[in-house]
């Protein structure tokens, strides 16, 4: 046999014993054999580099070492889900799905939703490419060495699969793999990690391949997108993903009814504690494709799909002491600092208790015993008191009236549960607030800073606000606490680097009360630039989409102070981005303005999202069901008959995607 036959062959056989061993559970070989057979074809292709290929099984054991994983952004965004608890949560959900599609039979796919870190991968031509990590939804970590090491990832497929998509996943480290590794560790004098779920998502940021190649990780595969794919319903979606080599776990049900998806969440919540891997609700999807399509996403998460949230572990424990943190925009969370406990898999010693009102509620006291629950949130809660147990001589909270950082007297306005330091200028953790948010991930991202050094530099007197950052020198930073030559020079150049930062992520960035990711976007668009959103008033604000008046005061206050604006000023002249790219603006038009849109069936140019843009990008606006106030029902093939209907009665005129390309092009 020729040389590449040879190692082809090897190739295709430890693939195939992969697949059994760590996608079907079965393995038809013992462990030492496939050892030798890895080992020889390591040794031939050692020999015969020539005939390398990225897709080869020795590639899992790791090597390459990631110093920064670069960030990639989704082609397809990765969306949250919303969160149900109970039965009439379900069938609320149910309701609204049958009033965005009109009286239709409703399939659901009922799956679990896994509790580890998602990651989407990207194949062409069958072959693995990219594994990201989810990120903020709309861009994430190239993670792709490490996803390689994960051997239930196929990195070459099997059968029919369509030449390009992307597939969504939950990397998992099952319970029996988190154990012995934590024996192994704890053998070894280290600490012992805390949980499954933390572990698995520092697992993919780990420089070293190769340690990650070591850690008993698992990818199981839920969902596939794409153009093109030849798919129409979820639960497809999953068989074809089986066949072409995913690990796509069998727990999962085609119902037709709330009353089996109920059976199914109920069953599960009882045996979910028997599967291999952590679970933390079930995950009810719209089973056809094109209902889906139909029933498109809120800005967070998809109107077709649903999280059933399993019931929260709960334990109680004492309350020792309330203490009181101070937020960067000046909002006060009192805290419940506990007698540690075990819950859930994790030591919890606090709490949070939200505001004043939920403490009156439960009438919280030290001293008390009370009952702490952890659910999806990373911060567990208390909700309630076992009063059986109060001591005797056990006093009424009574609630802080002073800032604990800067002894400026609290204020609550009206509606607002929390009380607020409005010391915005004085209090020094709003002022490192305010800076580590601008710094931070979602907003600037600068690189080569973490939230302890902005404590620092405003210790050291060298930062009061976050225009400064960009005044920092080498000479100033190198004298601080562990501040080495290259950590300085790294500190500079993100700084320097950011201002390639969006107009969108900046205003987010600002840090103004109220102004959110989303909300930023909005604003962005609406006004393109800060000289026109500082210009506007409470009134104009609250004209666009989803601003309301809340937002739109914290705005106008924000731009009426002084010393934002000459902050602002500063970071133009450092040439941080106050307007929206060139490129975003080209495609941008006001042509729809004002007129409401009601997008249902299939279209033949383009798909839903793509047309959804085009009208948002032309200034009109997308709504999901049809009102007195919608201007055009754009209805492509198979519209839903009761979205027809409802618009018929109603005089809202009907057209095709033709007739809205002729309506745009006349704008
Ligand atoms: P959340 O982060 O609570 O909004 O939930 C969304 C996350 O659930 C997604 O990012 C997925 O990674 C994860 N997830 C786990 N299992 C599933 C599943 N079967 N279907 C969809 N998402 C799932
Ligand atoms: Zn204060």
């Amino acid at each position: 046999m020729k040389i590449q036959q040879q190692i082809e062959a090897l190739r295709n056989e430890l693939r195939e014993h992969n697949y059994n061993y760590y996608v079907l559970d079965r393995p038809k070989i013992s462990d030492y054999d496939f050892d030798l057979k890895l080992k020889e074809l390591q040794k031939l292709e050692n020999q015969y580099p020539e005939f390398y290929d990225e897709t080869s099984p020795t590639l899992r054991v790791g090597g390459t070492v990631t110093k920064n994983f670069n960030t990639v952004v989704h082609d397809y965004r990765m969306y949250s889900l919303a969160n149900s608890y109970s039965k009439e949560d379900i069938e609320d959900w149910e309701k609204r799905i049958q009033k965005g599609l009109g009286d239709v039979d409703v399939a659901y796919v009922c799956e679990l939703k896994y509790d580890g870190a998602s990651i989407s991968l990207s194949y062409e031509e069958g072959q693995l490419i990219k594994a990201v990590t989810r990120g903020d939804g709309f861009q994430g970590d190239d993670v792709t060495t490490n996803i390689k090491t994960i051997k239930s990832v196929p990195l070459k497929l099997k059968g029919d699969y369509p030449s390009k998509f992307d597939i969504r996943g939950e990397v998992v480290l099952p319970f029996k793999g988190f154990a012995k590794m934590n024996a192994d560790r704890v053998k070894k004098g280290e600490e012992p990690y805390m949980n499954p779920r933390n572990t698995a998502s520092g697992s993919l940021k780990l420089q070293d391949s190769a340690a990650v190649a070591q850690r008993p990780l698992d990818c199981l595969l839920y969902g596939i997108v794409g153009r093109n794919l030849g798919i129409t319903s979820q639960w497809q979606m999953l068989e074809k993903a089986r066949e072409w080599g995913f690990k796509v776990p069998r727990v999962a049900k085609l119902c037709k009814t709330t009353d089996d998806v109920m059976a199914f969440v109920e069953e599960w919540d009882k045996r979910r504690h028997d599967l291999p891997y952590e679970t933390d609700g079930v995950v009810i999807k719209v089973n056809s494709l094109q209902q889906q399509d139909e029933l498109g996403h809120t800005s967070k998460s998809p109107r077709w799909a649903m999280a059933f949230k399993f019931k929260a572990e709960q334990v109680s424990t004492l309350l020792n002491k309330i203490t009181y943190q101070v937020g960067r925009t000046g909002a006060i969370t009192p805290v419940a600092n506990l007698e540690p406990v075990l819950l859930a898999g994790t030591t919890v010693k606090r709490a949070s208790l939200h505001n004043a009102d939920q403490i009156a509620k439960f009438d919280i006291r030290v001293g008390d015993t009370v009952f702490v629950e952890k659910g999806g949130e990373i911060i567990p809660k208390i909700v309630g008191v076992d009063f059986s147990k109060r001591p005797q001589n056990s006093q009424e909270t009574k609630y802080i009236d002073h800032c604990p950082e800067c002894g400026t007297k609290l204020e609550r306005t009206e509606g607002d549960a929390k009380h607020y330091c409005n010391n915005y200028y004085g209090c020094p953790v709003q002022i490192t607030g305010r800076i580590q948010h601008y710094i931070s991930r979602k907003a600037m991202d600068i690189e080569g800073m973490g939230s302890e050094t902005v404590t620092l530099l405003f210790q050291e007197g060298l930062i009061t606000n976050y225009a400064d950052l960009y005044t920092l020198t080498k000479a100033q930073l190198l004298p601080l606490e562990r501040m080495a030559e290259k950590s300085a020079e790294n500190l500079i150049k993100g700084v320097s680097e950011s201002i390639k930062i969006p107009f969108d992520r900046v205003l987010f960035a600002l840090g103004i009360r109220f102004v959110g990711e989303t909300v930023a976007k909005k604003l962005a668009k609406a006004y393109k630039n800060i000289d026109a959103l500082m210009a506007a008033t409470e009134e104009e604000l609250t004209a666009v989409d989803e601003i309301g008046e809340r937002i739109a005061k914290s705005v106008t206050e924000f731009f009426a102070n002084e010393s934002n604006i000459e902050i602002i000023k500063r970071l133009k002249n450092y040439g941080v981005q106050f307007q929206l790219s060139a490129e975003k603006l080209k495609n941008q038009t006001e042509k729809l303005k004002g007129k409401v849109f009601v997008i249902s069936g299939v279209f033949e140019n383009m798909n839903r999202t793509e047309l959804k843009k085009l009208i948002e990008d032309n200034g009109g606006k997308v709504s999901s069901s049809i009102s007195s106030k919608t201007t055009y029902l754009v209805a492509g093939d198979k519209m839903g008959p009761s979205k027809r209907t409802k618009a018929e009665t109603l005089q809202v005129p009907i057209i095709t995607e033709n007739d809205f390309l002729t309506l745009l092009k006349q704008g």
